[in-house]
């Protein structure tokens, strides 16, 4: 309730006259202790009960009754569920330092600590703000609300509180009504189901379904309602029949059927698209023994009488559900054809089913002589982890456990969404967690409002805010020590190894030196254009400084690299070799080819005369140049073009320009192409020229010249071209024949930076 709305719904009444009030309605209460319990300490539960109703003195509920109804019915609610007297006075309280001026501290000298806690604890849940999101943020919104209640009881007291709040719904708003079902159905309802309190989550749902689909909850209840005389007959039908028959085999047994709840109903319906006639199992059956022994007597029994459906039966009671649930489970067919199923369970069981993980707890104090109400501090978790060796208890503990998520911390963005983070997080761990950029430029964060130091340990429920700053300076290596998640500090790392990159790139770079020096490699062979993009693929790099950076960050070691790269030098090496081998073989041909040709010629008497080394068929008299586009060669294969009055002009077989014309098909063109050879015997020097292609730097030309003068190569022009860092050289010389030049384009190709050697083949 709020403030405001406490305010217009105050009247004026003495404390006094508030407890008197309500007294009726407490005594009944009282009563109830009394039966319910061995020893409680009514004076401890009445005195609890007169400071609720002065603390809530004047205040009314919507339905004009006194507040501190509301604060009775929870308690009698927790007697239900079978809680201890501290939960008992604690539901009495729930209320009081949430709506009244009254403080934990004031509630803890007069109830002890626990109480304080309990009520604290659960005013702590009812200031949660639970808006509705998808489904995986619903489960975290669950999670944190048991994470919260480190003491189990704040959890069942809480359930009490909504419980009775759903069952007065009536007198609310509509919008409240359904804003307050959806809630309960998504997160309360569950959360009765985990802790196996099935007679609370039915209840929860049913009352939830009525103002989320009020249509669809009456037209189920009117259905039923109508049908009614048909089921009630069906079902003392059967109930006598199998009671009598237990009893003839000596069984003591409790029988009875009951209607399922309408919600189970309703979403079956759903499931199945279809209405309430399409619905065969509207009642369930229950069997309540004495033992385990007699509840699989009783299973074989029904299954003597009645057919049973194969694979329908259950066996919950070898095996657990993960709420404790206990039962043998079976779908038999009845007299008139309709099947039904029956529960068939002992005492203690159906206790824990309709109470879960309170029933449970009441069982577990009775036996060990802990009177309920003991003044002990009584951390339920904490005890029930250290009794764990108690081996048939040992599901119950894993499953207690998994439900407890005490390694988790759950805190709310100021958009409202759950963020799950490890216990002992801090306001680092959830910048990181949102964004890693959030994370770098923070600069200071706030929890509820508060600004807060970045090692305060976030908290179930805290709602943090984190300030960033586009100057923000990035972490600080202390912030690796304070994030608690792996995530942060992975990310914080990253940052380092990012924002330190010069640095690296030095430390790895000289790192890097020594170790090629120590493996006595030259770093001009690293540093090679050839050889460094073979590099820089076997380290997976895309730079050197990128290389550099991982040595200098410890990514990767400088002996690693250093092993990679003689790999790769090795590789180069054994292919140049073969290349090597496989071009003086060509070579070989080639000088071959001349000889051969040569011996040809010599051998058949050629009439044809030689000009300048050229024979043409049926010439001998005729004017012979060497083309300049493609320069040929002895032992090149060449091609005669008749020219225009000019005489021939010889071109090699694979020159463009004779290659175009003959691509052409133009006859005027084709038909001047004559068959032409060379001579037998050349002793003259011919013309040619290459193109280089080159590094630019200086010294190269002189590098060329020199090895052009080593080779005897007789230079006739040299000419340079600079594009960008690369040149383009183009080298007339004077030589024999194709052999030759092939010498001299291998010898030029190993001058350092020279990149590429080709003969000239310009189209015109
Ligand atoms: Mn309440």
């Amino acid at each position: 309730m709020t403030q405001a709305g406490l305010e217009a719904n105050k009247i004026t009444i003495t404390p006094e006259d508030a407890v008197r009030e309500c007294a009726p309605q407490y005594f009944a209460l009282e009563e109830k202790i009394r039966k319910a319990y061995p020893n409680p300490d009514i004076y401890r539960i009445r005195d609890a009960y007169e400071y609720a109703a002065k603390a809530h003195a004047g205040q009314r509920r919507k339905d004009g009754s006194p507040y501190v109804t509301h604060c009775i019915s929870a308690a009698d609610i927790c007697v239900d569920m079978g809680l201890d007297e501290d939960s008992i006075i604690a539901a009495l309280l729930h209320d009081v330092i949430e709506d009244t001026p009254i403080s934990h501290e004031t509630v803890a000298k007069r109830f002890g600590d626990t109480v304080a806690n309990l009520v604290e604890g659960v005013t702590k849940l009812t200031r949660v703000q639970l808006v509705s999101k998808e489904e995986s943020q619903m489960e975290s919104l669950r999670k944190m609300l048991m994470a919260m209640s480190k003491d189990i009881r704040v959890i069942l007291i809480k359930l009490a509180d909504r419980l009775h709040n759903m069952r007065t719904m009536q007198y609310q708003r509509e919008d409240k009504q359904r804003s307050k079902s959806l809630e309960t159905m998504e997160i309360y309802a569950p959360i009765a189901h985990r802790l196996g309190m099935q007679k609370v989550k039915w209840e929860l749902e049913d009352l939830s379904l009525q103002y989320l689909d009020p249509v669809g909850y009456r037209e189920i209840n009117d259905s039923i309602s109508a049908r009614m005389p048909e089921l009630e007959a069906f079902m003392s039908n059967m109930q006598e029949r199998i009671q009598s028959r237990l009893e003839e085999e000596g069984i003591h047994a409790t029988v009875y059927g009951r209607i399922k709840h309408t919600y189970s109903i309703y979403r079956k319906m759903y499931a199945q698209h279809t209405n309430l006639a399409g619905i065969f199992d509207l009642c369930a059956f229950r069997a309540i023994v004495d033992t385990v022994g007699d509840c699989y007597h009783v299973l074989g029994i029904i299954h003597e009488i009645f057919k049973p459906l194969p694979g329908r039966f259950k066996d919950y009671i070898a095996t657990p559900k993960p709420n404790m649930y206990q039962s043998l489970h079976t779908t038999v067919i009845g007299n008139e054809g309709i099947p039904f199923e029956l529960q068939i369970r002992t005492h203690e069981m159906h206790q824990v089913a309709e109470y879960g993980i309170a029933a449970h707890w009441k069982y577990k104090s009775g036996e060990k002589g802990v009177k309920v109400g003991d003044e002990e501090k009584f951390a339920w978790v904490r005890s029930l982890l250290e009794t764990q060796q108690e081996s048939d208890d040992q599901d119950f503990f894993h499953n207690l456990k998994v439900d407890m998520f005490d390694d988790e911390v759950y805190v709310f963005s100021p958009k409202g969404d759950v963020i799950s983070l490890p216990a002992g997080a801090t306001p680092i761990d959830f910048a990181y967690a949102i964004h890693s950029g959030v994370g770098n430029s923070m600069v200071g964060a706030s929890v509820n409002g508060r600004i807060v130091t970045f090692d305060y340990k976030l908290k179930n429920g805290d709602v943090v805010e984190v300030r960033t700053s586009k100057s923000a300076p990035g972490p600080s290596r202390d912030w690796l020590t304070l994030a608690k998640s792996s995530s942060a500090r992975t990310k914080i790392k990253q940052w380092f190894k990012k924002e330190k990159r010069e640095e690296n790139i030095m430390r790895g770079n000289a790192m890097f030196d020594a170790e090629l020096k120590r493996n006595g490699i030259a770093l001009s062979t690293v540093l090679d254009e050839k050889m460094l993009p073979q590099i820089l693929k076997r380290v997976s790099f895309e730079s050197l400084d990128d290389m550099y950076a991982a040595i200098g960050y410890g990514g990767i070691t400088a002996t690693r690299t250093v092993n990679r790269i003689k790999d790769v030098i090795q590789a180069q090496k054994a292919a140049a070799a073969a290349s090597e081998k496989n071009t003086a073989a060509k070579d070989k041909e080639l000088v071959e080819k001349i000889n051969e040709q040569a011996e040809k010629r010599a051998a058949q008497p050629d009439n044809r005369k030689a000009i300048n080394g050229i024979l043409v068929e049926g010439l001998d008299n005729c004017l012979i140049k060497f083309s300049k586009c493609c320069t040929p060669v002895p032992g090149d294969d060449i091609i005669g073009f008749i020219t225009r009055g000019a005489g021939i002009s010889v071109h090699r077989q694979d020159c463009p320009n004779y290659i175009k014309q003959m691509e052409s098909g133009n006859p005027a063109e084709v038909g001047r192409w004559i068959k032409v050879d060379w001579a037998a015997t050349l002793t003259e020097r011919y013309i040619t020229s290459l193109n280089l292609l080159v590094k630019d730097r200086i010294g190269l030309l002189m590098d060329v010249a020199a090895t052009l003068s080593t080779l005897n190569v007789n230079v006739v022009s040299i000419q340079s071209v600079t594009k960008g860092e690369h040149a383009y050289i183009s080298l007339s010389m004077e030589v024999k024949n194709a052999a030759e030049i092939k010498l001299v384009m291998k010898k030029l190709l190993a001058i350092k930076d020279v990149l590429d050697v080709t003969r000239t083949g310009k189209a015109q």
